[in-house]
This record gives structure tokens, C-alpha cells and sequence, in this order.
């Protein structure tokens, strides 16, 4: 099936985007902006930020010295903006980042929640960390890019927000519309720009903290950076991969289950941090239960993000796709591809794909895609079967379909994440009472969207 571009009946606009700065910005380089699944459509074009402006930016910054209900009042005024401005805020989504459209609801939904979470819980005893540098990802461009900051004026602070190379424009929309409903714009800086202002932003000694989610290379980077730079003690919250499993055993509802994979592997097609990348399945149901999972692959809808019907969108641009088809070319050269969708012509698409693996253990890296990796267990093998998963180093997300109360608790009792999903999908967060983060290679917590996230970026209250 080839997408039809002729149809992406969001092409009315060409946007700009560049630093939004509370001093005169210098003349960075310009780059357009494309769409993944439309590679003829230049969405718009962004103005990159430059070193000098990391400079002005820190030497302008100012903390947020509001009174609190005011800080508050005026977070809750930035979600209304965002609600209100759903329409530009979706073609954004769909055209820059490849979003289907119950994806960019959930994805507002959430910017939304964590705005209005963070404002409820602004404490006036806290004292602001100082400049927060917010350093997010291009798979939840609205979300984690509006949480980080959300959180950090919440608490106070003066913020330096970097999206990712790939969405600097729905970052732009973001800021301006919170200006708009009133934080000061020196309070909160955009600097658009790629890692190399990711990194002028954590080497500079003036840095109060850092809210980073990225790969956990980029993580370990900027520890050193702020080992090196920042004073001791500076805060790094850090939210980063997973190889994440799960593991049906032979009592396990079937629907459920088969229904619970297709959304946790191949929503945002498998682009989330919390996606399920290697299933368990128990020996004796297994021949079935693939049989049952290829049928519902065969009803997954790949097409543009615009159209409705679509189920799986592209993945966010050629170096991603290239990645992924390698990974999986490999798996077909040795043979263990058990399943793979027709793939569209046009845009950067990766059809949904089955690949059968010994164990987690054959996963050398996060293929974020979609892209399922299946193993079998036998009875008894259940131990191994976690101390493996818990061999990777990562932490983040893990499920378990069972009918067996007991070994809910034997799982949940010995499993590294962050985040236990039981009899159903296994998918972030939902702010305020589904807290989300992880452990070990995944991520330093505390949870977004959890009672404990705002201490982090307030200063240490000194000993009493
Ligand atoms: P992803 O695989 O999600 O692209 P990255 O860690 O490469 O993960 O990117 C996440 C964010 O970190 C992006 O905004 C990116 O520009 C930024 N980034 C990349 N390299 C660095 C760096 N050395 N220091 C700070 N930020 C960086």
C-alpha cells in the first residue's frame, strides 16, 4: 500500500520555529522540518539555537518568584490554552512526529494532566533548585517535553527547555502558548537545536538541575557533564530505555493477552519507552496463542496518521527505519522472522514484524519500533525465565498474564521495573495515580506523574 500525500489534508501551513529567548538571539543555522510519513511535505523550518545563545540564555534566566497560587493559577491557565488549542496542537502531532490521532489525544491528555498534577502540587515552603535545563525526546514531544517543565516552574524555577532535533515546532507552539497564559519569559527559554546544545546546556556552571529523558547513553554523558561542571549534588532526573518483557503463562486469557501485546508492542508504532519488546509465552499454549497473535497482527492498519482508520503510523524518521531494518534483515537472514506486514512505499514505515529469539538475552539493544521478539518457557522455568530479564540491567515496564493469584506476587516480588502490568497492556503513565519510571539502566525516578517528583527540583532543605 503506498500513502497518498495528495490527501494529508494537514499541508495548510508552513511553520516557524526558533529559540524563544529572554535576550537578543544570535543567527543560528535553519533546517526544515519533515513529515515521516509524507516525505514531500516541509512542515516547517526551525532556526537552531547557538552556543552564545546557551549563554545569554543562562546569564537572563530568572527564577519564577511568583507566589505560589499564582504559579499555580497561571499552570492551570497554560493547560486551558493547550486544550483549547487542540486543533493546531494534533496537526502538529500527526505532521511533525507521525502521531495517529488517538495517539495526539492521549499524548494532549497527559501534557494536560501533568500541567495541572505539578500546579496542584506547588509548595510554597520549597525553594526553586535554580536554572533547570529540560532535555526531552521526539516520541512524546508535547508530553514529556510540557511534564519536565510543568514540574520545574511548579517548583519555582527558571527553565531551559531543548526539544528534540526532530519536533522543535510543537515545542514552539507549546512555549508560546504557556507565555501567553502568563510564565514569564524569563522564566521559561526554548532552545531548539540538536545534541550539541544539549550538551552546551549541561556544561555550563551555572546549571541547577537537569530533567533529561533520552537513551541512557546520552544520560550517562550528561552525568559526567555535570560530574565535571555543575556543582556537587546538582539533580539529574533521568528517564531512559527499557527492554521490556512479558510473560504469558499457559493460564492466561488469551483474548486478553493477544489484545494487551498488540497495544503495548505496536501502538506509536513500539516508539515508547514502556513498549513491549520480548514476550514469554509458555511452551505448551505457544503453537496456538502465535497463531492467535498473527491473526491480530493481519488486522493492524498501517497507514498516515491523518486517516482514522490507521493503527500503525511511520516511525519518526530514515535513520530510525534503517535501524529497525537491519534488525530485522538480520532476523530473516537467520530465519527468525515469524511475521511480517506488507510495508507502505512512501514515508518511513516499519510493518509490524514477529521474531522469534531464544531469550531476552538475544537482545543486544532497544529496537524502538515495531517489532516483537518471541520466546517460549516450560513449566518450572519461570525463575530463569526473570533472572534473565533481570540480567539486562534495564528496569522499566514488564507484564504478566496469569490466572495464578500466587505467582503474581512470586513475579512482582522478584522482577527488576519500575512499572508491574498485570492482566493487561503495558503502557505508561497516568498522571496522579499511575506513577511512571524506572531502575537500573532505565532511569535515576523519582516516578513522573508521582507525589515525589516536584522535591527534585527544589533545593535540599537545609539541616535543621
Ligand atoms: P533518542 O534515542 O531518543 O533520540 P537521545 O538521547 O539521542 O535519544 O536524545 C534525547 C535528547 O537528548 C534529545 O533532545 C537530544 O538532542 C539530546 N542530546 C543528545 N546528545 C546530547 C548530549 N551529549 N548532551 C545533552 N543532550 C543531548
Amino acid at each position: 500500500a503506498a500513502i497518498d500525500a495528495a490527501r494529508n489534508p494537514l499541508r495548510n501551513k508552513t511553520w516557524q520555529a526558533g529559540p524563544l529567548l529572554a535576550t537578543e538571539v544570535a543567527k543560528g543555522a535553519t533546517q526544515d522540518v519533515s513529515n515521516p510519513a509524507d516525505p514531500s511535505d516541509v512542515v516547517g523550518t526551525v532556526q537552531h539555537a547557538t552556543p552564545a545563545d546557551v549563554t545569554a540564555a543562562f546569564d537572563a534566566a530568572k527564577l519564577w518568584d511568583a507566589p505560589t497560587a499564582e504559579r499555580a493559577s497561571i499552570l492551570n491557565k497554560a493547560a486551558d490554552a493547550l486544550e483549547a488549542n487542540y486543533a493546531p496542537l494534533f496537526a502538529l502531532l500527526a505532521r511533525e512526529a507521525g502521531k495517529t490521532l488517538p495517539d495526539c489525544v492521549a499524548e494532549l491528555r497527559e501534557a494536560v494532566d501533568f500541567l495541572r498534577y505539578y500546579a496542584a502540587q506547588a509548595r510554597a515552603e520549597t525553594r526553586p533548585a535554580g536554572t533547570y535545563v529540560c532535555i526531552s525526546p521526539w516520541n512524546f514531544p508535547l508530553a514529556i517535553f510540557t511534564g519536565q517543565i510543568a514540574a520545574a516552574l511548579a517548583a519555582g524555577n527558571a527553565v531551559l527547555a531543548k526539544p528534540a532535533e526532530q519536533t522543535p515546532l510543537i515545542a514552539h507552539l507549546a512555549v508560546t502558548l504557556m507565555h501567553e497564559a502568563g510564565v514569564p519569559e524569563d522564566a521559561l527559554q526554548l532552545l531548539p537545536g540538536g545534541g550539541d546544545i544539549g550538551a552546551a546546556l549541561t556544561s555550563d556552571g551555572r546549571i541547577g538541575g537537569v530533567a533529561f529523558t533520552g537513551s541512557t547513553a546520552t544520560a550517562l554523558k550528561i552525568r559526567a557533564s555535570l560530574a565535571e561542571h555543575a556543582a556537587p549534588g546538582t539533580p539529574l532526573i533521568a528517564e531512559t530505555g527499557g527492554l521490556n518483557a512479558m510473560i504469558v503463562d499457559s493460564t492466561a486469557l488469551p483474548e486478553q493477552a493477544v489484545t494487551a501485546i498488540i497495544e503495548s508492542a505496536f501502538q506509536s508504532a513500539g516508539q515508547r519507552c514502556s513498549a513491549l519488546r520480548c514476550l514469554y509465552v509458555q511452551e505448551d499454549i505457544a503453537p496456538a496463542f502465535t497463531a492467535m497473535l498473527r491473526g491480530a497482527m493481519d488486522a493492524l492498519v498501517m497507514g498516515a496518521p491523518w486517516d482514522l482508520s490507521t493503527d500503525v503510523g511511520p516511525v519518526i524518521d530514515e535513520a530510525a527505519r534503517q535501524g529497525i531494518a537491519d534488525h530485522i534483515d538480520t532476523a530473516r537472514a537467520e530465519g527468525r522472522v515469524l511475521h511480517a506486514l506488507p510495508t507502505p512505499q512512501t514515508g518511513t514505515y516499519i510493518a509490524p514484524t514477529l521474531i522469534s529469539v531464544n531469550g531476552i538475552e538475544d537482545l543486544t539493544r532497544e529496537i524502538f519500533g515495531p517489532v516483537l521478539h518471541i520466546a517460549t518457557f516450560r513449566s518450572g522455568q519461570m525463575h530463569r525465565v526473570i533472572q534473565d530479564i533481570n540480567a539486562t540491567g534495564y528496569g522499566l515496564t514488564f507484564g504478566l498474564h496469569t490466572r495464578i493469584d500466587d505467582r503474581v506476587q512470586f513475579v512482582s516480588d522478584r522482577i527488576l521495573a519500575g512499572n508491574v502490568y498485570v492482566n493487561r497492556n503495558q503502557i505508561g503513565a497516568i498522571v496522579g495515580s499511575q506513577p511512571f519510571g524506572g531502575t537500573g539502566l532505565s532511569g535515576t525516578g523519582p516516578k513522573a506523574g508521582g507525589p515525589d517528583y516536584l522535591l527534585r527540583f527544589s533545593a535540599p532543605v537545609a539541616a535543621q
